[in-house]
């Protein structure tokens, strides 16, 4: 699976899956879960590779670091939003968790105000909650985003937040 499908949430692995499952139900799937268990991120603090798809406003880069399997059913990646950039509205079928790792950033969840998140602070997006995160407008933000029970299914995604939206908050 590439990084660029991550975002697109677990409806691509869950396919690639099933059709391997399909085609070998055996010992050799096992085999591949216990390799995909032992992977090697070159660099886990890197930045990663710029995210093209259209769920996203501004530059976004993504360092992907553990896919789901079938014994944990997370996926992770490191996202950095450079300033101004931030996700389209979306939610989490099986709910994320974003851990700050850098900078200071927004996150919204709908019908509530904007709320700024900080380099430490962790938030626990529930499940099937329309929401967004980003970069504050002057300040890149770098979270890690889990992707919890994948199983249950991943992102779905929806319109771009607008400027409007997005400036719709206290200054930081
Ligand atoms: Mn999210």
């Amino acid at each position: 699976m590439s990084h660029i499908n991550f975002i697109k949430g677990t409806a691509t692995l869950s396919l690639f899956c099933g059709a391997f499952c399909l085609l070998s139900c055996n010992n050799s799937h096992d085999k591949k879960n216990s390799d995909d268990m032992q992977s090697k991120v070159s660099n886990p603090f890197a930045k990663g590779e710029k995210v093209t798809n259209d769920n996203f406003t501004g530059t976004v880069w993504l360092n992907y670091l553990a896919e789901t399997d079938t014994v944990h059913h997370v996926n992770i990646g490191s996202v950095t939003f450079e300033p101004g950039a931030r996700t389209n509205w979306h939610y989490h079928k099986g709910g994320q968790i974003l851990l700050v790792t850098e900078g200071r950033g927004l996150y919204q969840e709908k019908g509530s105000a904007v709320e700024i998140i900080e380099k430490g602070q962790v938030m626990k997006c529930p499940p099937n909650v329309a929401h967004w995160h980003g970069a504050t407008p002057t300040e890149a933000m770098t979270h890690i985003a889990i992707g919890t029970n994948t199983n249950v299914g991943g992102a779905v995604w929806l319109e771009p937040v607008t400027d409007q939206e997005y400036n719709d908050q206290d200054t930081p």
